[in-house]
């Protein structure tokens, strides 16, 4: 009945940093979004921004009151989507200024935060 990837909590563990961690589901992208509660904010990995806010408030308790796209992730990582090439999704985390890259799909500066 859900559309997202939120993972079902039987398939779902804790990492060394107490992130949560889940496995890929197939065929279905997580795209990072950054997150930003009252205190907490970090890069959560789902399939759309109302699945992001909505693991954002399960990880951390908090309303998100900001939620965007991101083009790469940024630390932290809230959450972690293992892949099955192996592969993490903070494999990938570039993003060096989400504050700025929020709400973009690319990189919306001169130079990509990647470079
Ligand atoms: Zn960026």
């Amino acid at each position: 009945m859900s559309q997202d990837n939120l993972p079902a909590d039987e398939s779902t563990w804790t990492d060394e940093f107490g992130r949560l961690c889940s496995k890929a589901v197939e065929g279905v992208y997580a795209a990072p979004y950054w997150c930003i509660g009252t205190k907490a904010r970090g890069t959560v990995a789902a399939s759309s921004a109302d699945a992001a806010k909505a693991l954002f408030k399960k990880l951390t308790g908090e309303e998100a009151i900001h939620g965007g796209r991101l083009p790469y992730g940024a630390m932290p990582a809230l959450n972690v989507v293992h892949y099955p090439s192996g592969h993490r999704n903070t494999d990938g985390f570039f993003c060096s200024s989400p504050e700025t890259c929020m709400g973009h799909t690319s990189c919306p500066g001169r130079r990509a935060c990647s470079e």
